[in-house]
């Protein structure tokens, strides 16, 4: 791994001196070149920090993390560009499948060992986007929904399935009319108690699932969120688990309605789809039913009351949001006749229309400040050896000053950064550049992103790739 980073950075300065002087060995002229640059790793960083570096970034599932970057060099992971869309697609689910079936990461880590799903996701990026999102619906948002929203009947039924992909999963929430407003949601999950079932329904053309990754071509299931109705009762939004595809012949099941979305304008191994419902019956036992219930006879039981989890809501929020509870404290001293439904939209107003620009920032702001928290007590770990906490501290303080660049018009106007230290900022943080380059190598390769799964023939050897015509495409290619 070590002279990776060194022969692509070789490649690429390469494009910096003349082409005769690369097609004359110009790898000395390009090493010279990066050495005048300074551009070449100091001897205070080399492979021990750098394995240390890649150990500290890769710092769970990094047994799990080789062996898929290993699965990831068979032919299959090659990228593929002028393909058909339905190639595409099946290239993706295929690439998945691989990945699944290794053995390294199963829907169950979510409640033993998230980090290994998440680990999963990270390597499959680096190959393909579009088998990561397929991944991500299945574990994420289908999967993950069937084991915290379900109970033990869905359980034995899908979670096998789930991580061997014998059991393809969709997660229909949004629809045409709401996106992120989707608490307004039209579809409906009727109960009747006649024959003890639900009856999913898309009543107008807005309330179509919209949008339904994996939901084209590939899954066999749906978790459609609805409004739950029981004797002319709204019950709230309610996760529904949903046949809507025959497994043998892949035909949607009757009643329900899938349009392919088509082209888009990236990641197009991911079929998106549009899902209507024609009075689609289910069982009872199809509602995901861990924190609610409707018993036989119609009754419901859900573990919160409205109240209680909008009094919870609200007290969250307010110990969050310092700047937020000041408008919502104003909110508060209006009539007393109705406080918590009162309560409740005023936060709404605030939230979404009055305060939502500072709701964004705060939440960039929380971000940002976790990352820089996470990096320092990186930095404090007694088990760091001190050539890598030298390499860091740089890093870390880097991060910081571009971050503080980024948002110096604000820092500046409420007076937290005198005038003479924001101009001095960005001097700073290109100071810090300056005393990094050196050491991009040990950097570069501490992210473990080994040659095969670069996929660029600019960092490679490009003179000899564009020596044949190959038509954009890496496949079979010397590079
Ligand atoms: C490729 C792809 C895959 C998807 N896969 C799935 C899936 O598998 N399952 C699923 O359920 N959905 C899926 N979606 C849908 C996705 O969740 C929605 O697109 C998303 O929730 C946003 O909804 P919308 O597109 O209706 O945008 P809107 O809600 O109409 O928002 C449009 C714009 O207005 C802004 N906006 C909206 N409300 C506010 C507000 N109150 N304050 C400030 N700004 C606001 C938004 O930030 C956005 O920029 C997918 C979408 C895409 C593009």
């Amino acid at each position: 791994m070590d002279a990776t980073s060194s022969r692509r950075l070789a490649a690429l300065g390469g494009h910096l001196v003349s082409a005769s002087a690369v097609s004359e060995g110009g790898g000395a002229v390009v090493n010279e070149q990066m050495a005048g640059l300074g551009l070449n790793d100091t001897a205070a960083t080399g492979s021990g920090v750098q394995q240390e570096l890649q150990r500290l970034l890769e710092h769970d599932s990094f047994e799990e993390r080789r062996r898929m970057k290993e699965l990831m060099k068979s032919e299959l992971f090659i990228p593929r560009y002028a393909v058909p869309l339905a190639e595409e697609r099946e290239l993706a689910l295929q690439r998945l499948r691989v990945l699944c079936h290794s053995g390294n990461f199963r829907i169950e880590d979510f409640r033993v060992d998230p980090m290994r799903i998440f680990a999963a996701h990270e390597c499959a990026a680096f190959a393909d986007p579009s088998m990561a999102t397929k991944m991500t619906v299945q574990f994420n948002l289908f999967g993950g929904t069937i084991l915290k929203l379900g109970t033990q009947r869905h359980h034995d039924l899908l979670l096998r399935g789930i991580t061997s992909l014998d059991d393809i999963g969709c997660f229909a929430l949004t629809e045409l009319g709401y996106g992120n407003n989707a608490v307004e949601m039209e579809t409906t999950a009727t109960f009747d108690a006649a024959t003890d079932e639900f009856i999913i329904h898309t009543p107008t053309p807005l309330a179509q699932k919209y949008w339904i990754t994996n939901s084209a071509i590939h899954a066999h299931w749906a978790v459609v969120f609805a409004q739950l109705l029981i004797g002319g009762t709204n019950h709230g939004i309610h996760g529904f688990l949903v046949p809507i595809r025959d497994k043998q012949d892949l035909r949607p099941c009757p009643g329900v309605r899938i349009e392919d979305m088509g082209h888009k304008m990236g990641c197009n191994g991911v079929d998106n789809g549009k899902l209507w419902f024609d009075r689609v019956r289910v069982p009872r036992s199809a509602l995901l039913d861990a924190f609610s219930q409707v018993e036989r006879d119609g009754s419901f039981r859900s573990v919160g009351s409205l109240e209680v989890l909008q009094a919870l809501f609200v007290v969250r929020e307010g110990r969050l949001l310092g700047q937020l509870v000041a408008a919502m404290k104003e909110g508060r001293s209006g009539p007393q006749a109705s406080p918590a439904a009162l309560l409740l939209r005023r936060v709404f107003d605030i939230w979404m229309r009055q305060q939502s620009d500072t709701v964004q920032h705060t939440a960039a702001a929380f971000a940002e400040r976790e990352v820089l928290e996470a990096c320092c007590r990186a930095l404090a770990a007694r088990s760091l050896s001190p050539a890598l906490r030298a390499l860091l501290e740089p890093v870390v303080r880097l991060y910081a000053l571009h971050r503080l660049e980024q948002d110096l018009a604000w820092f500046l106007t409420e007076g937290l950064v005198p005038l003479a230290s924001g101009t001095a900022v960005g001097e700073a943080a290109r100071a810090l550049c300056r005393q990094l380059a050196p050491h991009y190598r040990t950097l570069l390769d501490s992210f473990g992103i080994p040659d095969h799964l670069v996929a660029a023939p600019i960092a490679g050897d490009w003179a000899a790739y564009n020596e044949a015509d190959n038509q954009g495409e890496l496949l079979g290619q010397v590079w």
